[in-house]
């Protein structure tokens, strides 16, 4: 650094040079790692209570970067909800291949942009592989575009903006130009049970959370494909590849088969699912599927890539640069893949490089056993429990598993002590009008000893929960 340098450039080029800051980084990671499958896995009220710590006005000058670090390890850290450790069975959050968060570390250091291939060249062209890659391992159609945002959610409002726009470009409207006022109307065709995200892409693109047709599922939250409304060119019709409480998959065949005949655009929100294309085994759940028009699908879930990584799969190319791009199609095809035509965003963390390197640190075959593993410890858990005396509510086809216990009540009191235990971490949901513990197997590193511990501790809440809930009821005022 030169003597013309300011002195907040002097102080950050010393922490480059020094390279203490991220020396120390490493240190808290490695200590990170070697505990998170022993501790608990929810923070307890202690480490909670220390986030306390964090609580400052803005500060006023710049802080030491060990200081930083301190703060964050020492409060941070054991405020953490320890995801990767194997016993976390919460909504269906992902694990982290470990290939993939290091080369994450590196990328964070490159610190690239991806909106333009001229702004990352390596970037630009690891997306270009992770889209050949993923269209060929689900068997999508050749030539599916791929975008890479943070997660389903956005995957889902890029696959619904390029249907929308779409349909009403055949219709003779140029809803990009012109806007949804005075536009010819489109109807909305989903599942009793489309998820929250769906919606909420639904409110974003105008075209109405409530002015939806919903079709009627069966006990498994899966469209009845023969309930479905008469479709034609206007319609939007938006199927599920894994039930987001049930994991259960949508027939696709039925829905592609009525739609193409009407020219309807058919988008699947296959957030954890979609991978079940890749695996032999449960390949045939989404039998279908790759007649439709769009596709969304999470690296973080069942892929376990690390946080946060979304791709919007397109079929068709242009329909989907023609909704995401801010200048002109002729970009396409040019010196490299621009990312920003396939996103919503122009600047973006690399996402591409912890993706690829998930796919590459699996292969085909890492894949295919890591979902195979994450069915089978889902399968045996609902076994082990349903030994126990717990009711199973779903069909296990796929990593999920609803479980209750004999009343409402003593589910409720059950999961509040499974949640408190630190001995693993489960969600609840309402599934048939009924409270139930949701469980999702969404990490590579359960183990079996891991699903026997869990259901030690289910059985172990459950019995706490009985003793709660009749002293409850013994000390419950009389009515008179
Ligand atoms: C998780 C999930 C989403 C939302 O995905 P995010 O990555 O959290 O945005 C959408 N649909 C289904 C079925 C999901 O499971």
């Amino acid at each position: 650094m030169n003597d013309q340098a300011s002195p907040l450039q002097k102080q950050l080029q010393a922490q480059i040079q020094e390279r203490r800051i991220f020396d120390q980084a490493r240190a808290y990671a490695d200590a990170y790692m070697a505990e998170v499958r022993t501790r608990g896995v929810f923070p307890g009220a202690d480490a909670l209570a220390a986030l306390d710590a964090f609580d400052e006005p803005m500060p006023a000058a710049p802080a030491r970067g060990e200081q930083i670090l301190e703060l964050l390890h020492a409060h941070g850290s054991p405020a953490t909800v320890a995801q990767t450790g194997g016993r976390y069975f919460g909504f269906v959050n992902g694990g982290a291949v470990p290939a993939a968060l290091a080369a994450r570390w590196l990328a964070d250091i490159w610190d690239q942009n991806p909106a333009l291939a001229v702004m990352s060249p390596v970037v630009s062209r690891l997306e270009a592989l992770c889209e050949r890659w993923i269209v060929d391992l689900l068997e999508l159609p050749a030539g599916t575009a791929a975008g890479f945002v943070g997660g389903t959610s956005t995957a889902t409002l890029c696959g619904l903006a390029a249907g929308r726009n779409h349909q009403l470009r055949r219709l003779g409207w140029n809803v990009q130009a012109d806007g949804l006022f005075g536009a010819p109307e489109l109807r909305v065709i989903l599942g009793e049970q489309a998820h929250a995200s769906v919606f909420k892409a639904l409110g974003l693109l105008g075209l109405g959370q409530d002015r939806v047709e919903r079709v009627p599922v069966d006990d498994q939250g899966r469209m009845i494909a023969s309930a479905m409304p008469a479709l034609d060119q206007s319609c939007l019709v938006i199927a599920q590849a894994g039930n987001v409480n049930s994991g259960a998959f949508d027939p696709f065949t039925a829905i592609c088969d009525q739609a193409r005949k009407a020219r309807a655009w058919v988008h699947i929100d296959g957030a954890f699912g979609l991978w079940a294309a890749a695996s032999r085994a449960t390949r045939p759940l989404t039998s279908g599927m790759a007649a439709a028009d769009s596709w969304s699908v999470d690296g973080h879930k069942t892929l376990n890539a690390p946080y946060d990584c979304g791709v919007i799969l397109c079929r068709d190319r242009q329909a989907l640069v023609d909704a995401m791009q801010a200048s002109a199609a002729y970009l396409i095809g040019g010196q490299g893949r621009d990312g920003m035509h396939y996103t919503p965003e122009m600047s973006r963390r690399a996402r591409a490089v912890d993706l690829w390197a998930t796919l590459k640190s699996l292969g085909r075959s890492g894949i295919e056993a890591l979902i195979d593993g994450l069915c089978a410890h889902a399968r045996h858990f609902a076994h082990l429990l349903q030994a126990q005396g717990f009711r199973i509510l779903n069909e296990v086809v796929f990593n999920q598993v609803l479980a209750a216990c004999a009343t409402a009540e003593l589910t409720q009191a059950t999961l509040e002590l499974i949640q408190a235990s630190g001995e693993c971490w489960c969600g609840s949901t309402h599934w048939n009008g009924e409270p139930v513990i949701r469980i999702s197997v969404c990490s590579w590193a359960t183990s079996a000893e891991d699903i026997q511990r869990a259901v030690a501790a289910f059985v172990a809440a459950r019995e706490k929960a009985v003793s709660v809930i009749s002293e409850r009821t013994l000390n419950a005022p009389v009515k008179p």
